[in-house]
C-alpha cells in the first residue's frame, strides 16, 4: 500500500510519515499542491492524504484536477478549523473525506482504513483455504473470524503465504519485512513467528508455520486445505 502525503507543514508530514510507515504503509511526502498534483498523476497511490492551505496550488484544486484527469484514488483532507465551513467545497471538488487538524494520529488512520477499504477489489485478497489475508484493510480472517494481527506480524504472515510452498530463509524475511539488510541479527523473526503461531493456533488455524530448521519457514498449500 503506498500512500502519498500533500502537506506545507514539515512537522505534521514528518510525524504523518513515521506513523504510517509504522503501520506498514510506504509513504511519499509532497510540501505544495503543484508538485503533489504532479507526483499524484505519475505515480500509482492507494490513498492521498491532502491539506487544504497550501503553496503553489490549493489542495481543493488538486482534487479538483485529479478527477478532471478520471483519476478516483480515495481522498482524504487535512483542513484547519477555520476552512470546516468550506467543506462542502471540498466534496465537491470529490474528496472522500475530512479530517480536522489538529487530529489524532489512530483517527486518521482509521479512516485511512475505511477508504482502503471501500476501494477493495477482490483481486487484492488473498484466499488460502480458510484463511484470508486482506492487504488493503490489514485484516486477517480464519473461517470469518478476524486474527488481529500487529503490523509486522501481518506483514510476515502475508509474505510467507503469498510464497505458499516455498522456503522463506530469515534473511530474505529480515530484508522483505523489517528492510534491513541480509546479515543482521536475524533472531528478531523467530520471535515474531512465535507470536504469529501463537495467534493462529487460538484463532483454530493450527500449525500452519513450519520450521525449515537452519534455514527459515515455509506454509504449505495441504496444511491450509
Ligand atoms: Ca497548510
Amino acid at each position: 500500500m503506498k500512500l502519498l502525503i500533500v502537506e506545507d507543514e514539515p512537522g505534521i508530514s514528518s510525524f504523518l510519515k513515521e506513523g504510517l510507515e509504522e503501520a506498514s504503509y510506504a509513504v511519499d511526502i509532497s510540501g505544495d499542491g503543484k508538485s503533489g498534483l504532479e507526483l499524484a498523476l505519475k505515480n500509482e497511490y492507494n490513498l492521498i492524504i491532502l491539506d487544504w492551505m497550501l503553496p503553489a496550488m490549493s489542495g481543493i484544486e488538486v482534487c479538483r484536477q485529479l478527477r478532471k484527469a478520471e483519476n478516483m484514488i480515495p481522498i482524504i483532507f487535512l483542513t484547519a478549523k477555520k476552512t470546516l465551513d468550506d467543506l462542502v467545497f471540498g466534496f465537491d471538488a470529490g474528496a472522500n473525506d475530512y479530517i480536522k487538524k489538529p487530529f489524532e494520529f489512530e483517527e486518521l488512520l482509521a479512516r485511512i482504513k475505511v477508504q482502503l477499504k471501500k476501494n477493495l477489489t477482490d483481486d487484492s485478497t488473498i484466499k488460502a483455504g480458510q484463511l484470508t489475508i486482506n492487504p488493503l484493510s490489514h485484516q486477517v480472517f480464519f473461517a470469518s473470524k478476524e486474527i488481529i494481527l500487529t503490523p509486522k506480524e501481518f506483514a510476515l504472515l502475508e509474505y510467507l503465504v503469498r510464497n505458499m510452498d516455498r522456503v522463506c530463509t530469515r534473511n530474505l524475511i529480515i530484508e522483505k519485512i523489517w528492510e534491513i539488510p541480509f546479515e543482521s541479527d536475524t533472531s528478531v523473526v523467530d520471535v515474531f513467528i512465535t507470536f504469529l503461531r501463537r495467534k493462529l493456533e487460538k484463532a483454530g488455524c493450527g500449525k500452519i508455520i513450519q520450521t525449515i530448521y537452519g534455514v527459515g519457514y515455509i506454509v504449505r498449500e495441504r496444511d491450509l486445505l
